[in-house]
């Protein structure tokens, strides 16, 4: 089985030293294609403005000077062209990605684009930043990571689906098992802005992350990680939203007599 592996945290990251650790247990033909620099945050960007740059970084390890989306198509399209992936793996994350997260995540996106190439992807993240000492337990997606991707090779896939894969932050022993989720929603502020000064003394601008522990709903991927199992949810790429399309039919209809350039 060829899989091609690429990240979001950028080629240098100890997620993608993991992840190929995961890929390398299960099979010998993996190939590494991930972004030059850090792309956390960058969704399905394709980069269309400048060139696509890419270097050899190791044997079958290439970093691409782009985003995750770039790294799958020049990793399907160019790298492995004589021979496409059967698997595309993506991450692993540093950092959770859950909820409204989704449709931020480079991580997810490099899945996303794998999905749309027709190659069964999974997007992997450790949940980092509960650990009471502050510990990061990269092991626990070494120890189990390997065991749930052939589960899922083995499980039923609709068209048009990848695997989003979240880890707790905890150490393998402790991890309490393996659930199925549906993607969540926070109960707090989500993003913010912090406004800082430079050193001329003009304002700047991050945004920011609040990650604090609440109560979310059973079956989310965030109660799953809140009660320390493994979360995995099928995310689906079209994302129509089906109740809403049926009301709409009811709703929706075009007066010949008033065009809608006459509205308002
Ligand atoms: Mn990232």
């Amino acid at each position: 089985m060829r899989i091609l592996i690429t990240n979001d945290d950028g080629a240098g990251a100890h997620g993608l030293s993991v992840l190929h650790q995961i890929a390398k247990a299960i099979s010998d033909d993996v190939w590494i294609v991930a972004p030059e620099t850090n792309q956390s945050g960058a969704s399905h960007a394709l980069t269309l403005q400048v060139p696509l740059r890419y270097r050899e970084i190791g044997e079958r390890a290439f970093a691409v000077r782009g985003t995750p989306a770039d790294c799958v198509i020049m990793g399907v399209k160019h790298v492995l062209k004589d021979k496409a992936p059967d698997l595309v793996l993506s991450g692993v994350n540093h950092g959770a990605n859950l909820a409204e997260d989704v449709t931020y995540s480079g991580t997810i996106a490099g899945a996303m684009e794998g999905t749309l190439l027709g190659i069964r992807s999974i997007a992997m993240s450790l949940t980092i930043g509960f650990d009471p000492e502050g510990k990061q337990h990269w092991k626990s997606p070494v120890e189990h990571g390997p065991r749930l991707v052939k589960q899922l090779l083995d499980a039923e896939w609709p068209a048009m689906t990848l695997m989003n894969i979240n880890y707790p932050d905890l150490a393998p022993g402790d991890v309490r098992g393996v659930v199925a989720t549906r993607q969540g929603r926070r109960d707090q502020g989500g993003l913010h802005i912090q406004e800082r000064s430079d050193t001329w003394g003009d304002p700047y601008f991050w945004v920011g992350f609040e990650r604090r522990r609440s109560d979310p709903p059973q079956g989310t991927d965030l109660r799953a990680i809140a009660d320390g199992f493994i979360s995995v949810t099928p995310l689906h790429l079209n994302l129509t939203h089906e109740g809403a399309r049926e009301a709409l039919g009811e709703v929706l209809s075009l007066d010949r007599a008033s065009p809608l350039k006459d509205v308002g």
